[in-house]
């Protein structure tokens, strides 16, 4: 059935030289409250013209920002730290009324996000390049951290306020000046963040979002004054950012969906094994990317651990989130909640178990609910292993060893995120060794690396050489430059048109 529509809707539009601009393309799209399925807001979507027009107003930005000492600028990223931290519950809101999630879960995201601002505030540590005295005689040789100029970042649904800072408050912090394409499903937080951006102070156009679809990111590909892009979404979407935009001679960074597997080794705390995978597998309604998507269950494992979960599952209250109760909220859109429904009735045709059915528990109405749902004896030629599902659908996968087990995780082609379960630290440390992800947990279902280490999956996860956020984020957003420096010396200058040696 069509969602009620509210009489007065949300206007969203963009954020172009410290300004809040309607769009003029003429085209737009819907946001809902996903616990409701109203829509409660329309997005307008950038027409080429706009999006040359913020890209014009962060060129302009850029000359006067990259001059701003570094003192000034940890000095200013202090205060954007403390203005978001006064304002975590304004976004956190925005969150949970757009994109569904729990409220207590939009905490977690923006805390996560302020972490990378936190990380940002040692920017002037951060940027030291190396200094190598007499290199030669009587030269210097020096290198140096310098932004690229204009970068964007095109980030997607199910973190709307986190993923972009992890992208902008480094690139900023480096000197660069930004521009957001943010996803058209939760688009507030990103104007939000603007404006909290100008109340701490940043100058106008150093910060601009877009709202948009295709036309934004493919304009975002080809425009020849932005320096590299930052992409956080779907593998499809990943592939075609990063060969489009390196294509066109741009730095890019493209992170794709994930597979995450968590192996339980016979030898594991079953308890704490099965709270870890209902944690992991079904918090934010499984839209992470760091989801815990299906459980390896290795030899004896395999029956206490399914009926561990399985016992569970009745206890998770699944809710509007902004019922504090509530500790799983609804799919981002119908549609989303249609397609990860779906494999509901696939993975059965196909052989699997279905253990608990998320159709028949999601409260009633017209959110976009699907309760918590559990599959076992999944094989990996099903369509429910093979698809990143994205929704609240856990699969067992049952393995008669640890060799199979690792065998599977291998020949995925996700790399993002990976848990092994095991009293055992030998295993433990020969899985961190030969195991072909990313991100790895040792009894950690969710191994997000903190602020100053750096996020990012291996296949097809990430395309490109930069992890983000981190100090690679740091090497993403800069380029280097050698200096060999010598200054006049009377005694020891004489014309000489050989090579350069050192001497
Ligand atoms: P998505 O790929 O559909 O969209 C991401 C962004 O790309 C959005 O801004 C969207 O507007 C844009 N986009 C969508 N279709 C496009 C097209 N055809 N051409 C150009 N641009 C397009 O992803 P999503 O559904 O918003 O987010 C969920 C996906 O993101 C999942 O696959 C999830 O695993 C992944 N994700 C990955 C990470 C990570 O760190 N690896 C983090 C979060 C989410």
């Amino acid at each position: 059935m069509n969602a009620a529509v509210t009489t007065e809707l949300k206007l969203i539009g963009h954020w172009i030289g410290g300004e809040s601009i309607r769009g003029e393309s003429g085209r737009k799209g819907p946001v809902f409250n996903p616990a409701t399925g109203e829509q409660t807001g329309e997005v307008d979507f950038a027409s080429v013209q706009e999006i040359d027009r913020a890209v014009a107003a962060a060129k302009e930005a850029f000359a006067g920002w990259r001059a701003i000492s570094l003192s000034k600028r940890a000095d200013l990223f202090f205060r954007i730290y403390q203005l978001f931290d006064e304002h975590r519950d304004d976004l956190a809101k925005l969150l949970t009324a757009e994109h569904g999630k729990v409220f207590s879960d939009a905490q977690g995201e923006v805390q996560r996000g302020l972490e990378v601002i936190e990380y940002v505030c040692g920017v002037p540590e951060l940027l030291k390049g190396d200094f190598s005295e007499q290199a030669s005689t009587g030269i210097d040789v020096y290198s140096i951290r310098q932004p690229l100029g204009v970068v964007a970042g095109i980030t997607p649904f199910n973190f709307p306020a986190m993923v972009p800072m992890w992208m902008w408050a480094p690139a900023i912090a480096c000197g660069n000046t930004f521009v957001l394409k943010p996803s058209e499903k939760d688009p507030s937080a990103s104007i939000r963040t603007a404006e909290l951006l100008q109340e701490a102070g940043l100058p106008d156009g150093v910060f601009n979002v877009i709202q948009g679809d295709k036309v934004a990111v493919d304009r975002l590909l080809e425009h020849p004054d932005v320096a590299a892009i930052s992409f956080v979404g779907s593998t499809p979407i990943a592939r075609y950012v990063y060969e489009n935009g390196t294509r066109n001679g741009k730095r890019v960074q493209a992170l794709g969906g994930a597979k995450n597997h968590m192996i339980v080794l016979p030898d594991a705390d079953i308890d704490m094994a099965a709270d870890a995978a209902v944690s992991a597998g079904y918090g934010s309604a499984g839209e992470r990317c760091m989801a815990v998507s299906v459980v390896v269950a290795v030899g004896d494992a395999a029956e206490p651990l399914v009926e561990a979960i399985k016992e569970r599952l009745p206890n998770v209250k699944v809710g509007d989130g902004f019922d504090p109760t509530s500790e799983m909220g609804p799919l981002v859109t119908r549609e989303h909640r249609d397609k990860v429904a779906s494999y509901l009735e696939s993975g059965p045709a196909q052989g699997a178990t279905l253990v608990a059915d998320g159709r028949k528990t999601a409260p009633e109405g017209d959110g976009f609910f699907l309760g918590v749902s559990l599959l076992d004896h999944v094989k990996p030629e099903m369509d429910c292993y093979t698809d990143e599902i994205f929704g609240p659908v856990l699969s067992v996968v049952r393995a008669s060893s640890y060799r199979d087990a690792v065998d599977l995780v291998n020949n995925n082609p996700y790399g993002n995120g990976v848990a092994l379960f095991t009293r055992d630290g030998g295993v433990a440390r020969q899985f961190q060794f030969e195991v072909n992800v990313g991100m790895v947990g040792i009894n950690v279902p969710i191994p997000v690396p903190v602020a100053y280490y750096s996020f990012g999956g291996w296949k097809s996860s990430l395309f490109g050489d930069r992890h983000i956020y981190g100090p690679e984020g740091i090497d993403f957003y800069t380029r280097t430059k050698a200096v060999t420096s010598r200054w006049p010396d009377p005694a020891t200058s004489k014309v000489d048109l050989g090579f350069p040696q050192t001497r």
